[in-house]
């Protein structure tokens, strides 16, 4: 009786296999002139861009669902069975994807074009930086590095589907436009400020930081779920009553607890710095998106910085 049970359920395994086989291995043929550019993102900035870019020539599916932030998503089979059948998948790196690894050297299909951000920024001279050996990955939240984000997007459209060439230029030209009036906007914004220092979840705001010459300090690390000691929590108490620091900056997609409660330890008020890892269902519905919530993020920052 056992060893029939073990037979069927080792029958049902071997179909599932075969069928997640048969699926994935089914080569794309494009047809160039009439069917759209197939892009798999990893998360959300990418897909805003390449959305941004690719206009209506291009089918954009981001595998982080809104809500859910990309440091520990895993992506299920019937995802990596859309990768495989992508003309393109864009990633991060700089470990943001925690999954890509095994990915890299699994017996997944590949599309024929894979790009790894973190790499492509490199080979462009972008200075990154790297704490105990890790790479911080968060470059999207600097206007400045984001720009040669669209140029890496830009030119491998244009590689796969060369006939839209002046389109995905022209929308990659007005997207960078609009990165520079944003980046005009935080120079302009934190220029007069009583206070350089800020109070952040996690530490996702180094770039950010550096390019307008803020001094930061993550309650958590490089990802959200690596909480703080009771000591390092104690530590961050002293240095925000040291420094004066009023707000207390929290997340849209993970748990404001720390935030809070760093709070209400010195009496001050909590203020959502966004990290734009990924939309809230909410932020989705009411059609935010990069720009808007970037420009929210300098609002909030004025006000705990007490710019004037
Ligand atoms: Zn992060």
């Amino acid at each position: 009786m056992i060893n029939r049970k073990l037979f069927l359920v080792a029958i049902i395994f071997t179909a599932i296999f075969i069928a997640v086989f048969f699926l994935s291995s089914r080569v794309p043929q494009r047809d160039t002139q009439n069917e759209r550019i197939h892009i798999v993102t990893s998360f959300y900035p990418l897909s805003h861009i390449a959305k941004s870019i690719g206009g209506n020539i291009v089918d954009v599916r981001n595998l982080v669902p809104a809500g859910v932030e990309p440091h520990d998503f895993e992506p299920s089979s019937r995802d990596l069975v859309e990768i495989g059948n992508a003309d393109a998948l864009f990633y991060n790196g700089a470990s943001l994807e925690s999954w890509i690894k095994k990915w890299n050297v699994g017996i997944s299909v590949k599309p024929k074009y894979v790009v790894n951000m973190e790499e492509s920024l490199k080979k462009q001279g972008a200075i990154l930086f790297v704490k105990d050996g890790i790479t911080d990955p968060h470059f999207w939240l600097d206007p400045v590095i984001m720009k040669n984000e669209v140029i890496v997007i830009r030119d491998l459209l244009i590689q796969i589907d060369s006939a839209h060439k002046d389109l995905f230029t022209e929308n990659a030209r007005r997207y960078t436009t609009a990165l520079d009036l944003l980046d005009e906007h935080f120079r302009a914004g934190l220029s007069s400020c009583d206070f350089n220092d800020i109070i952040v979840l996690h530490e996702a705001f180094n770039y950010l930081a550096s390019q307008y010459n803020i001094k930061v300090t993550s309650i958590e690390g490089i990802s959200p779920d690596e909480e703080p000691s009771p000591k390092e929590l104690a530590r961050i108490i002293n240095l925000v009553r040291e420094k004066g620091v009023r707000h207390i900056f929290f997340e849209t997609v993970a748990s404001p607890k720390f935030s809070e409660l760093i709070a209400r330890e010195v009496g001050g008020a909590t203020l959502v710095l966004n990290p734009i890892e990924s939309l809230t269902p909410d932020e989705v519905q009411s059609g935010e998106d990069y720009f808007s919530i970037m420009e929210m993020n300098l609002n909030n920052l004025q006000i705990a910085m007490q710019c004037h």
